[in-house]
């Protein structure tokens, strides 16, 4: 069964227009969320093209690729990250397929609970899959609803409801453009509109700054929303929306931090961690620092509160590829070191407090000390702006099995020995579903941490576990 980390990007014009242009610097906006394969469908009259790949949407993309997609008036795309090994382009989306009814572009982000029981009674029924991943699962159900149904949105609402687990879909159909949200809200979803009225769907809102559209409004949890010539629809009463489970580790780890997610700045609770950490977990130290990204935005926070002054301590380099990650065990063992550069003026001397994000396996983090260290720092006291992961996330962000995971089975004096820090201080759970104030701590789903799974736990627990 495969992990996906995705981002989805729609977007219906009313003129035809060189809309691949702008999916594609709306997924460049969302790249965070997926580095391993990317791809773009463009509708033009009914017809629909498309081009994917392995690699940076950058990567994918060169010029002449690009502009292989015809204008049109309505387009899709994806940014997906898979971690099994499953790398392969044949589970690229969007996934583009053909029916009696006409054709569909489909791009999920999220990860289904039913998936397997779905698939199989789907392969009983005589389906052959192509692919390894749930959109297929949901592509399948699309189409077997919408030969009975008068239109793909009721299609879409009867798809919905067979449906467990984590998705945010953007699709078009030969006419429409779809949105739609699990009825949980598992995995973000907006809209927005540009200055020339085009309507564009994204995963984070950054990637509607990206391109010059204005923010509407998160698309809501359960919510179905079709644009076509007509104009937007939405609806909303087939099912249950409550309770709300957004994933706390968006916040976290995820989204960037320039996006606004369900009113939440993803820097501001990312800067709340901080300062909750430098309440509980304070440091005897000269400067506080952040692992690039999302841990700046926590060292910020922490700074605040404990008066340490914050510096850039650790550079990241943003541009090794999918070329560079394939080449070999060898380079791929000194990947760390390419990916991050210590400043060694910086730290040199200095006791550090270091912020990263999460603690998954250890290995990281183990390795990071260790650079800063060689660099020269006195003492290396590492935060983090998560609890201690405790079990595997099954809606799509990839936290594995509890094997893998260093917080199971070891103390926080383990682990602390593990990584070779001085002192190490994580997040509570309590802080954690209280990063944003204004949002009740039930409204978020932080089953990685507690293990209170929103969606419930595959039924097929142990077949995704091996
Ligand atoms: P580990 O070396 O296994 O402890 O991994 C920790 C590193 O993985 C941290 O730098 C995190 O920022 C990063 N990380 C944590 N969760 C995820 C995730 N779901 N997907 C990709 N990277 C992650």
């Amino acid at each position: 069964m495969l992990h996906e980390e995705c981002g989805v990007f729609g977007i219906f014009s009313p003129i035809p227009d060189n809309l691949a242009v702008t999916v594609y610097d709306g997924l460049s906006a969302l790249q965070h969320r997926g580095q391993e394969a990317a791809g773009i469908a463009v509708n033009q009259d009914r017809q629909i093209s498309f081009e994917k790949g392995c690699g940076l949407v950058s990567e994918v993309f060169g010029k002449d690729r690009l502009k292989r997609l015809p204008d049109g008036k309505i387009a899709v795309g994806h940014v997906r990250y898979a971690t099994t090994g499953e790398t392969s382009e044949i589970n690229a989306q969007p996934l583009v397929i053909k029916h009696v009814k006409g054709k569909l572009a489909l791009c999920h982000n999220g990860n289904l609970v039913n998936g397997a029981s779905l698939r199989k009674a789907l392969e009983l029924e005589g389906n052959i899959f192509h692919t390894t991943s749930d959109t297929e699962v949901i592509a399948y159900l699309m189409t077997k609803h919408r030969l009975k149904t008068p239109s793909i949105e009721k299609a879409l609402i009867e798809t919905m409801a067979e449906l467990k687990g984590a998705y945010s879909l953007v699709m078009m159909s030969p006419a429409k453009l779809l949105a739609c949200r699990d009825p949980l809200g598992i995995r973000p979803l907006c809209y927005g509109v540009t200055p020339e009225g085009k309507t564009v769907f994204a995963s984070e809102s950054c990637a509607l700054d990206a391109i010059g559209a204005r923010f509407v409004r998160d698309v809501a949890p359960g919510e179905v929303i079709v644009v076509d010539e007509k104009g937007l629809r939405s609806f909303r009463n087939h099912c249950d929306t409550k309770p709300k489970a957004l994933c706390v580790f968006e916040l976290i780890y995820f989204a960037r931090s320039d996006s606004i997610i369900e009113k939440v700045s993803i820097q501001e609770a990312r800067k709340q961690a901080g300062r909750y950490l430098a309440k509980a977990h304070p440091a005897d130290a000269d400067l506080v620092i952040g692992v690039p990204d999302s841990g700046l935005d926590a060292a910020m926070g922490f700074s605040e509160v404990s008066k340490i002054p914050f510096g850039t301590g650790l550079i990241k380099n943003k541009y090794i590829g999918r070329t560079f990650i394939e080449g070999g065990q060898r380079r791929r063992e000194n990947l760390l070191r390419l990916k991050l550069g210590v400043v060694k003026s910086a730290v040199a001397g200095k006791r550090v407090v270091m912020i990263d994000d999460s603690i998954v396996r250890g290995t990281t983090m183990r390795r990071i000390v260790a650079l800063v260290r060689d660099a020269g720092a006195s003492a290396v006291h590492v935060r983090v702006s998560a609890p201690p992961f405790l079990n595997p996330c099954y809606y799509g962000t990839d936290v594995p099995s509890r094997d893998k995971l260093i917080a199971c089975g070891h103390r926080i004096d383990e682990i602390r020995a593990h990584i070779g820090a001085d002192s190490l201080g994580f997040l509570s759970v309590d802080e954690v579903l209280r990063l944003y104030p204004e949002k009740e701590p039930s409204e978020f789903c932080a089953a990685c941490f507690d293990g209170r799974y929103a969606a419930g736990a595959p039924a097929d627990f142990f077949e995704i576990r091996s």
